[in-house]
Order: structure tokens, then C-alpha cells, then sequence
């Protein structure tokens, strides 16, 4: 066995779990970015009158279909 003192033992093991708990964060911080980036349920419209299927980023309750202009409500 390989004698180390305890302040030393006690400074390796904060290190460690420091070091473990960053690379979960940045991990799980670069997954959710990615999930960010990519689109949502929620962005996608169906048409009611055309049934034409879209994406639209911004609107949040109405949408205008692009193919036929009719307006749609979520
Ligand atoms: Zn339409």
C-alpha cells in the first residue's frame, strides 16, 4: 500500500468528483444544445384546408399556410 497523507487524499478525491461532475455538465449542456437546433414538434403545421404540411418557426398560435394562404390556428 502506498502511504499518502490525508490532506492529499482529500484533495484527489474533490479533484475527481469536480472533474467528473464538469464532464457530465458539458455533456449534457452540448446534448441539449443539439436537441435546440433541430426541429420541434410544435414548429410543424398541417393545413386544415389544404392539409399541406410545414414548418414555421416563429408563429405561435396562427400560421399562414404557404401553399394556399389560409390561416391557420394551433
Ligand atoms: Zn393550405
Amino acid at each position: 500500500m502506498i502511504p499518502i497523507d490525508l490532506s492529499l487524499a482529500l484533495g484527489l478525491y474533490l479533484l475527481i468528483g469536480v472533474g467528473i461532475m464538469s464532464l457530465l455538465w458539458v455533456v449534457s449542456e452540448s446534448r441539449r444544445r443539439a436537441a435546440d437546433l433541430s426541429p420541434k414538434e410544435n414548429r410543424a403545421w398541417a393545413c386544415g384546408l389544404c392539409l399541406y404540411q410545414y414548418i414555421d418557426s416563429i408563429a405561435e398560435r396562427f400560421s399562414r399556410c404557404p401553399r394556399c394562404g389560409n390561416l391557420n390556428k394551433k
